[in-house]
C-alpha cells in the first residue's frame, strides 16, 4: 500500500506528465563519444557539452589513472579541512594564467560555483541583475543570496542601464552567461560591460559554454573581446568543453580569498577528486596544443546551422557548437527527437522551464571529433523528419 506521501508524489508526477513535461534518464552504454549505445540503439550524439571530444580522450583517461595511482581517488575532506592537495594549487595557479587573471579557485561543480560566488558577493541590501535566460545555477544563487534581483531582458543592455539608474542598492552584480546554453548566442559583453562601469557595477561572466571553445587561447568570450580588465568575477567549468569535472571562479587575489573565506559551496563540500584535477591539466595542455579542434568546431557548427536552415527548420541567430531547432511545443519537441533516435541520431527535447513557454526545442550541439559523415547522416535524419512532417 502507497502511503499518503506517495500518493502525494503520484498526482505530482501525473501533471508532470499531462503536461508533456515528463524527463526521464537515457541509459548510455560505453563511454560518452561522438555515437553511443542509448538504450539499446546505436546513435550519433548531437546532445553533449563535450565540444572538443576530450571527455574520453586517452591523454585524460591515463592522466586520471596516473594520479589515480599517486593519491588515490578521493580528496577525503573539505579543502579547508586536509583535502586540499599541491595539484588542487598547481591547477589553480594554472586556471589563472589561462585566463589571464591573478587568481583562481576551483569548485566541484559549476553550479556549486554559481550559487557561492554570487551568494558571497551580493546580499541583503545589495541587487543583482540578471539576463533572462541565465542558467538556473546562477537564478539559484540570485535567490540564495538574498539581495534585490532585477531580471533584465536577454542581451538587452539598455534595458540593463535603464534598471541600473533606477537602482539605489549598496553594492551592484551584473551576471550573465557569456555563451548562453540553451541558444547558444553570445552576450552581448562589451555593451554590458560599458554600461556596468558608467554605473558602477561590477560584472560575473559564467563561461560554461565558452571555455575551451571562445577566445584565441580558448579560455572563452573575455578573452576573445579582450574584456578582461572590465570583468571582476570569471567563471568557468570543467567538465564541458575540457571534458572532465569541476568549475573554477578566476579574478583578483582578493576575489579569491573572499571566495574561500565566504563561499559556503566552496567551504563545506568535499574538494574535487585528484583524478579529475589530473584530467583538467591534460586537457588544458591539448586545448593549448591542439586549436584546431576549436576550428574544426567553428567550421562543422557553421555548415550544420546552415544545412538544418535549408532544410526550413527555424534557428535562431547565433554562432559555436550549440545549434537549437526551434519546435515551438514540448509535443512536438518530444515527437522530433524521438524520430530522430529511431533515425540514428540522438538529441533531447528541451522544454519549459529550462527554456520559456512556447520555445521548446531541439538542442543539437556539435563536437570537434564528430566527422563530416557524422554531420551528412545528422541532416539526413533531420531531413527525413521534414519530409514525414
Ligand atoms: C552547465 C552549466 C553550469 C553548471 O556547471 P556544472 O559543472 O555542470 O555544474 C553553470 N552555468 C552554465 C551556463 C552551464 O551551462
Amino acid at each position: 500500500m502507497p502511503s499518503a506521501f506517495e500518493r502525494a508524489f503520484e498526482d505530482e508526477l501525473a501533471e508532470v506528465r499531462a503536461a508533456g513535461l515528463w524527463r526521464e534518464l537515457r541509459r548510455i552504454e560505453g563511454p560518452v563519444d561522438t555515437w553511443v549505445t542509448v538504450d539499446g540503439v546505436r546513435a550519433l550524439a548531437l546532445c553533449s557539452n563535450n565540444y572538443l571530444g576530450l571527455a574520453n580522450h586517452p591523454a585524460l583517461a591515463a592522466a586520471a589513472a596516473r594520479a589515480a595511482a599517486a593519491y588515490g581517488v578521493g580528496a577525503g575532506a573539505s579543502r579547508l579541512i586536509s583535502g586540499s592537495l599541491a595539484i588542487h594549487r598547481d591547477l589553480e595557479a594554472r586556471l589563472a594564467c589561462f585566463k589571464h587573471t591573478d587568481a583562481a579557485v576551483l569548485f566541484p561543480t559549476g553550479y556549486h560555483a554559481n550559487v557561492g560566488a554570487i551568494a558571497t558577493l551580493a546580499g541583503r541590501g545589495d541587487a543583482v541583475f540578471s539576463d533572462r535566460l541565465n542558467h538556473a545555477s546562477i537564478i539559484d544563487g540570485c535567490r540564495l543570496s538574498g539581495a534585490e534581483v532585477h531580471v533584465y531582458p536577454h542581451a538587452d543592455a539598455a534595458a540593463l542601464d535603464a534598471l541600473l539608474a533606477r537602482s539605489t542598492a549598496r553594492r551592484r552584480l551584473v551576471v550573465t552567461d557569456s555563451v548562453f546554453s540553451m541558444d547558444g548566442d553570445h552576450a552581448p559583453l562589451r555593451e554590458l560591460c560599458r554600461v556596468a562601469a558608467a554605473r558602477d557595477a561590477m560584472v560575473m561572466v559564467d563561461e560554461a559554454h565558452a571555455t575551451g571553445v571562445e577566445g584565441a587561447t580558448g579560455a572563452g568570450l573575455v578573452e576573445a573581446l579582450g574584456l578582461g580588465d572590465s570583468v571582476t568575477v570569471q567563471m568557468g567549468t570543467l567538465g564541458k568543453a575540457l571534458g572532465a569535472a569541476g568549475a573554477f571562479v578566476a579574478g583578483s587575489r582578493a576575489l579569491v580569498d573572499l571566495l574561500v573565506n565566504r563561499a559556503r559551496s566552496f567551504i563545506y563540500t568535499t574538494a574535487l577528486p585528484p583524478p579529475v584535477v589530473a584530467a583538467v591539466d591534460a586537457a588544458l595542455d591539448l586545448v593549448a596544443r591542439e586549436p584546431e579542434r576549436r576550428t574544426r568546431l567553428a567550421t562543422i557548427s557553421t555548415t550544420l546551422r546552415a544545412r538544418l536552415r535549408a532544410l526550413g527548420f527555424e534557428i535562431p541567430d547565433g554562432a559555436g557548437p550549440i545549434v537549437p531547432v526551434l519546435a515551438r511545443t514540448s509535443e512536438r519537441a518530444l515527437a522530433w527527437s524521438r524520430s530522430l533516435l529511431e533515425r540514428g541520431v540522438f538529441v533531447q527535447a528541451i522544454r519549459p522551464p529550462t527554456v520559456p513557454d512556447g520555445t521548446a526545442r531541439l538542442r543539437v550541439t556539435l563536437m570537434a571529433t564528430h566527422t563530416d559523415q557524422d554531420v551528412e547522416h545528422a541532416v539526413a535524419a533531420f531531413a527525413a523528419l521534414r519530409d514525414r512532417a
